[in-house]
């Protein structure tokens, strides 16, 4: 199926790695144009490498932390003075610590905050204007499958991603005059850095091994194997080409069936 997005141009946030690295990889070898944004200039720049020779028509690092809203106004006008407008925005973030609520000061709920909804409602105060200039326009947010499931210490990160799925159908509705769709996915849990993380921490707080760890993250999921950030990528490609022109307000599992919600 050819996907159409050939020239296309998009704008992917915590790209450095994982999930984020996926979604901008898989519209590249789509020959979109990328701009990938993140903390780390350096390792950004040879992501750009990457995505050149993956078959991006265009690629750009720009420079953007989360946690510090003036960033992201230098980095949205780079990446639409460098490709001339913008169709598509992947808005990824880094997960929220992990822990039982009572071990969860308000200090980080606010920081979790200014990390995860907040920069996403910036950003799309300030990418808006441009998607609706577009043919195409597509906003897609990185969430979790704990939107769907509760998931155990996972409390910051599955209130946190509810508000974004919130943002989302809201601004399905509003947008959907402009042909601009907007959606989340919400992973189950995908071999990522952060995935590494997650699995430490289990071994740390119950004092297991790491094979029981990893059962932990796979007992619910009936598929039982992490997923491939690679296939993540490829639904994030089809869902921002023309072909995802009918999809829109919903928030879509790639879970291996953990969450087995309708
Ligand atoms: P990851 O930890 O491997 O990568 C996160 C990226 O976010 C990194 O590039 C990191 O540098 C960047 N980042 C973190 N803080 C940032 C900041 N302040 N400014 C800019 N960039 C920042 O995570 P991942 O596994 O790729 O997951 C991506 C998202 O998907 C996360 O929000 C995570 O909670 C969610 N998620 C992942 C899984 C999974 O299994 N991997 C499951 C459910 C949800």
């Amino acid at each position: 199926m050819n996907l159409e997005l050939r020239g296309k141009r998009a704008l992917v946030t915590a790209a450095s790695r994982g999930l984020g690295k996926a979604s901008a990889l898989a519209l590249a070898e789509e020959g979109a144009s990328v701009a990938v944004a993140g903390r780390d200039q350096a390792r950004l720049e040879a992501l750009v490498d990457e995505l050149r020779a993956a078959g991006a028509s265009d690629a750009v690092a720009v420079v953007v932390d989360l946690a510090r809203p003036e960033t992201f106004a230098e980095a949205v006008e780079t990446a639409v003075s460098r490709f001339g407008g913008l169709d598509i925005f992947i808005g990824n973030t880094g997960g929220p610590a992990s822990g039982p609520f009572l071990d969860i000061p308000r200090a980080e709920w606010e920081r979790a905050l200014g990390e995860t909804l907040l920069p996403m409602v910036d950003l799309c105060h300030l990418v808006i204007p441009h998607l609706k200039k577009s043919d195409c326009g597509r906003i897609l947010f990185i969430t979790t499958v704990g939107v769907k499931i509760v998931q155990p210490h996972m409390v910051l990160s599955d209130s946190l991603r509810l508000a974004i799925v919130g943002l989302a159908k809201s601004l399905s509705l509003e947008l959907a005059d402009d042909g601009i769709t907007v959606n989340c996915l919400c992973p189950g849990p995908f071999k990522t850095d952060r995935m590494e993380d997650l699995i430490k921490a289990s071994m740390e707080r119950e004092k297991i091994d790491r094979a029981a760890a990893e059962a932990i993250w796979l007992e619910e999921v009936p598929l039982g194997t992490f997923g491939d950030p690679a296939d993540f990528g490829a639904m994030v490609a089809l869902l921002c080409s023309p072909r995802g022109r009918f999809t829109t307000g919903t928030a879509i599992s790639l879970d291996g069936g953990k969450s087995r919600a309708y």
